[in-house]
């Protein structure tokens, strides 16, 4: 499937070398373009994810399972689930695993 898209914009790219040169340019133009949008939808979505997630902490379950949370008073973590053995940060964030184990060694 991405192997077709970048193969199709190859010859659409290609043919526009040879045909309408400004293409060429608005497909890169597009593409730089591209990356920014994605970049900034992908950060207003963790954004959202870390704000929803923060909320249920605060209201004390877990945002995974809707277990209880612990609190807890790791540096990396500020709570820990015990259903799903997940630890959040201040922030909202999931702890990923091995910054969670190098807090408890
Ligand atoms: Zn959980």
């Amino acid at each position: 499937m991405v192997l077709g898209i970048y193969v199709l914009s190859f010859i659409a790219a290609f043919a526009c070398m040879f045909f309408f040169p400004p293409g060429a340019l608005a497909l890169v133009l597009i593409g730089v373009l591209g990356l920014v949008v994605f970049r900034a939808g992908g950060a207003i979505l963790g954004w959202a994810e870390r704000r929803l997630s923060r909320r249920c902490l605060e209201r004390g379950t877990c945002p995974l399972c809707e277990q209880e949370v612990i609190s807890t008073a790791g540096e990396a973590s500020r709570w820990e689930c015990p259903g799903c053995r997940t630890k959040f940060s201040a922030v909202g964030s999931v702890v990923p695993l091995d910054e969670a184990a190098d807090e408890n060694p």
